[in-house]
């Protein structure tokens, strides 16, 4: 089973209600690399999908938890309506800030998160193609977020 919400950290996530909204229910997403690399063929289709189970329970702002959001016709920013704050669905996830694409940091926690999973950073830039040192990162900030209160939803 692969949760999208593993990638999801309680950092930066002030409110109870942002904090709860965040933690929606897991279920099985993607059975096979196959499976995940067809239904997010680039980076758009990587945002539209995490968005959607993200916010399945409607928009709210990672900052303040504010519902009241404008949608960017770039299709990948947002704007807060209380805090004015501007934000992308990666704020409040453990790849906050990080230039890695989102369709990157999802096949990664994929990776990661099979049961028989044994990733180096080696094996993940080859995987993903990103470099090495930048799959370093990327396995730290998961490994991060592994042992936080997401362990629970972590795996398959
Ligand atoms: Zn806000």
């Amino acid at each position: 089973m692969f949760c999208l919400y593993t990638i999801v950290t309680q950092r930066s996530i002030p409110k109870r209600t942002v904090h709860k909204r965040d933690r929606l229910s897991v279920e099985p997403v993607f059975q096979s690399l196959q499976e995940i690399m067809a239904a997010i063929p680039d980076e758009q289709s990587a945002i539209d999908a995490f968005t959607a189970r993200r916010w399945q329970k409607g928009a709210f702002c990672p900052h303040c938890g504010s519902e009241r959001i404008y949608h960017f016709s770039d299709r990948r920013t947002h704007k807060c309506g209380e805090c004015r704050k501007r934000f992308s669905i990666k704020v409040g996830t453990a790849f906050e800030g990080t230039k890695v694409g989102l369709r990157e940091c999802m096949l990664a926690v994929w990776l990661m998160t099979r049961k028989d999973a044994k990733v180096t950073s080696a094996q993940l830039a080859r995987d993903i193609g990103v470099t090495q040192k930048t799959a370093w990162h990327m396995l730290r900030r998961m490994r991060r977020v592994r042992w936080s209160r997401y362990l629970g939803q972590f795996g398959h």
